[in-house]
């Protein structure tokens, strides 16, 4: 896929980087609920508190998968810029 205005070609790398932005902010995003709810609310955790994390760890990596392309391929563009045909 390419972008329609510039003909940047997003898939030239691949989505590795986009995967691991993607699993790191999940994996603190779901720790970080868990462990505060966890904290807060002892001794009586209620369920909710888990049920939230399984609804996090779900939809955090689906929602955030865009936005991590998004970062992945501006902090590409500028790390490893095109070098010929992109800008038209
Ligand atoms: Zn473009």
């Amino acid at each position: 896929m390419s972008c329609p205005g510039c003909g940047l070609d997003f898939d030239r790398h691949g989505w590795v980087a986009a995967v691991w932005i993607n699993t790191w902010v999940t994996i603190l995003t779901v720790m970080g609920w868990a462990v505060a709810g966890f904290v807060v609310t002892f001794p009586d955790v209620p369920w909710t508190v888990g049920m939230v994390a399984v609804v996090l760890a779900v939809g955090v990596p689906v929602l955030g998968l865009p936005a991590a392309k998004l970062l992945q391929t501006g902090i590409l563009l500028r790390w490893d810029p095109p070098r010929d045909g992109w800008q038209r």
